[in-house]
C-alpha cells in the first residue's frame, strides 16, 4: 500500500513517505519513563497499548527541485519485526515522484534507518537508488561516523550505503545553516548524533520544520525532557528540543517527524495549558 501524505507550506510543498513502522512497548523507550507514566497519554498508544513506531522520509518540492529528506530503512536485511517491507519508492511513485527525479537528498543524520535507500540492488554491487541527485550530508556528521574510534552499532553500513556515493563523486559535505534552495535551510539540532540538523521550510509567510529526530514522538511536546536511549548527549538533544519546539510554536509552524506515527506531521496545540501536539487530518 502507498503511504503518503501532501501538504502547502507556501509555495512549496511538503510529502510525507511512510518506509515502514512497527510497534514498541512504551516502558523504557525514554530513559527512567516507565509505563505508569504514560497513563496520562493514551492518546499516543494503539489499541494494543503500543507506541507506533513509523519508519518515514520527507520529500519536498521547491522551486521546481525535488528534496528528499532522509532515506529510511532500505531493501537491507533488518532486525526489526516491520509492519510492512520497507516501500519508500512505491510511496514515492503513489505521489507521482521518480527516483529519477530526486535533485537533492538531505540527511538530518546518518543512523542507519536513514541511510538505507540511498542504494539498492545486490548486496555486493550496491547502486545509487537515486541516480541524478547529490546527496548532502554535514561535515560534522560525516567525520564522526568515519572517523577513528568505537561507534555506536546503530550508524551506518558505511560500504553498502556511503562508499558508492563517494565512488560516484556525489557526496556534498556541508557545515551549519546550509541552504538548499532559497526556501530550504539546515537547522543545526545537535544532541541525537553530533551533527544533527533539522529542515526549516519556508515560503510565503508560512513554515515547517523537518525534525529528523530531534523528536522521536509527539508526546514530547508535552514532555520535551524525556529522551530516547539512542540520544548520544541528552544534554544537548533535549537543549536543541525546546529550541525548535519553542521557535515552531511562536511561528505555528508544521512539524514534521519521521518517527511520529503516519501521517507524522501536525501542529503545535495547547491543551490544559501545556503544549501538545495535533496531527494534520
Ligand atoms: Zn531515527
Amino acid at each position: 500500500m502507498s503511504r503518503f501524505h501532501k501538504i502547502a507550506v507556501g509555495d512549496a510543498e511538503l510529502i510525507a513517505l511512510q518506509d515502514s513502522w512497527t510497534g514498541r512497548r512504551p516502558g523504557g523507550f525514554f530513559v527512567g519513563v516507565e509505563t505508569d507514566a504514560w497513563r496520562p497519554y493514551r492518546e499516543w498508544l494503539d489499541d494494543e497499548g503500543l507506541l507506533t513506531h513509523n519508519f518515514g522520509c520527507f520529500l519536498i518540492r521547491s522551486e521546481g527541485q525535488h528534496l528528499l529528506v532522509d532515506t529510511g530503512l532500505g531493501q537491507w536485511p533488518n532486525p526489526l519485526d516491520l509492519q510492512q517491507p520497507p516501500s519508500l519508492l512505491e510511496a514515492m511513485q503513489g505521489a507521482g515522484v521518480s527516483p529519477d527525479d530526486i535533485d537533492l537528498v538531505l540527511f538530518t543524520h546518518l543512523h542507519w534507518d536513514h541511510t538505507g535507500w540511498n542504494t539498492r540492488g545486490e548486496e555486493n554491487a550496491p547502486e545509487l537508488t537515486f541516480p541524478n541527485a547529490r546527496y548532502v550530508v554535514q561535515q560534522k556528521e560525516y567525520d564522526f561516523w568515519t572517523g577513528p574510534g568505537d561507534k555506536p552499532s546503530n550508524g551506518p553500513a558505511f560500504e553498502r550505503v556511503l562508499a558508492p556515493i563517494v565512488a560516484a563523486d556525489r557526496l556534498e559535505l556541508v557545515s551549519g545553516e546550509y541552504t538548499a534552495t532559497t526556501e530550504v535551510v539546515a537547522v543545526p539540532t545537535p544532541g541525537h548524533t553530533p551533527g544533527h540538523v533539522s529542515f526549516a521550510v519556508v515560503s510565503a509567510g508560512r513554515s515547517a520544520y523537518i525534525l529528523g529526530d530531534a523528536a522521536n514522538k509527539p508526546v514530547q511536546l508535552t514532555e520535551p525532557d524525556w529522551y530516547p536511549s539512542f540520544d548520544m548527549d541528552p544534554i544537548e538533544s533535549t537543549k536543541s528540543r525546546h529550541m525548535i519546539f519553542d521557535r515552531a510554536d511562536q511561528e505555528n509552524a508544521l512539524l514534521a517527524g519521521g518517527h511520529f506515527a503516519f501521517p507524522s506531521m501536525g501542529y503545535p496545540d495547547h491543551v490544559d495549558g501545556r503544549r501538545s501536539f495535533r496531527y494534520v487530518t
